[in-house]
């Protein structure tokens, strides 16, 4: 489980990342990864560097009931350094384990429409996956909004998190989703009630659901997502497909174990499969360790 309000469970594949843009500068994942840089056993005892995690491929055949999948609330998908053939398996994985929907976010979107339009190809019709771009400025918008509109994908979202200045008009045209949020933190940058007005505005003249995830602050909890006396907690259309017996299941991860690993993976490899980023933790360091920390939309 996790406490981000439009997912239900988040899936780090990789870990790790670099600041690309103004809504990096205070990114929440780096943050919490930093402070155990050097813990030895920690799985982020490598701090922020970005790595993929082979232990946690799996992951997402764990979770007891069909689920929104936030996937990489550590890092970004796309980041150059994660291989195609890694990209690829992380997307295998969403294409089998198909009663979960998965939720990806992207500041690379040029890398995402790239691959789409090569390697990926096969799972652009895949109603399961749903590809998204982070907007924090006018400039972000120009930059990504277009190319995720031309990626060849089902399901589009924005998340517009944090908000860091009014948009103006956008357009969004092919865009199935809006996120929006204001920053949280004692470092964070204000968000005004106008920008959100706007926003919202647009998406329902332009009949895009929208999620208000928070106006942020120092003290978020306190400031919560009430806007114009209610919450907004819209969602694109979707439907979960069942998930299989347990012969199934076992049936689609030995296989998924053979072609990645080669053989059916075990435990002194890479540790227990049930553990979650935000509780326990641990794969490629072989460790685990406990942690209640709080995940922010990134990426
Ligand atoms: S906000 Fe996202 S893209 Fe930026 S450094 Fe953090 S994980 Fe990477």
């Amino acid at each position: 489980m996790t406490s981000i309000e439009w997912t239900n469970e988040t899936w780090n594949p990789m870990r790790g990342c670099q600041k690309v843009s103004a809504g990096c500068k205070n990114c929440y994942a780096e943050t919490f990864a930093n402070r155990f840089r050097g813990v030895k056993g920690n799985a982020y005892e490598m701090g922020f560097v970005p790595r993929e995690v082979p232990g946690m491929l799996l992951k997402p055949l764990k979770f007891k009931k069909p689920s929104l999948v936030f996937v990489n609330s550590m890092s970004d998908l796309f980041h150059e350094s994660f291989t195609d053939d890694y990209i690829h398996k992380v997307f295998t994985v969403m294409r089998e384990a198909n009663w979960h929907i998965y939720q990806i976010l992207t500041k690379r979107p040029i890398r995402m429409k790239q691959l789409f339009d090569s390697k990926l190809k096969e799972f652009s019709s895949l109603d399961n996956i749903w590809m998204g771009v982070t907007v924090e400025n006018c400039k972000a918008y120009k930059e990504r909004v277009s190319i995720l509109r031309n990626t060849n994908v089902k399901t589009r979202f924005l998340s517009i998190e944090p908000l860091l200045e009014d948009l103006g008009t956008i357009n969004l045209t092919k865009v199935d989703w809006v996120i929006l949020g204001g920053e949280s933190g004692v470092r964070c940058r204000p968000m005004e009630e106008s920008w959100v007005q706007s926003i919202l505005k647009q998406c329902e003249e332009q009949n895009v659901p929208m999620h208000f995830k928070q106006w942020g602050g120092v003290r978020k909890k306190k400031a919560g997502r009430v806007l114009n006396g209610r919450t907004y907690d819209n969602f694109p259309e979707f439907k979960f497909k069942s998930k299989p017996t347990k012969s199934e299941l076992k049936q689609i991860k030995i296989n998924l174990e053979k072609q990645f690993f080669g053989e059916p993976i075990t435990m002194s490899k890479f540790g227990p499969l049930a553990s979650a980023e935000n509780s326990v933790i641990s794969f490629d360091f072989g460790t685990v360790i406990s942690s209640n920390h709080e995940h922010v939309a990134i990426s």
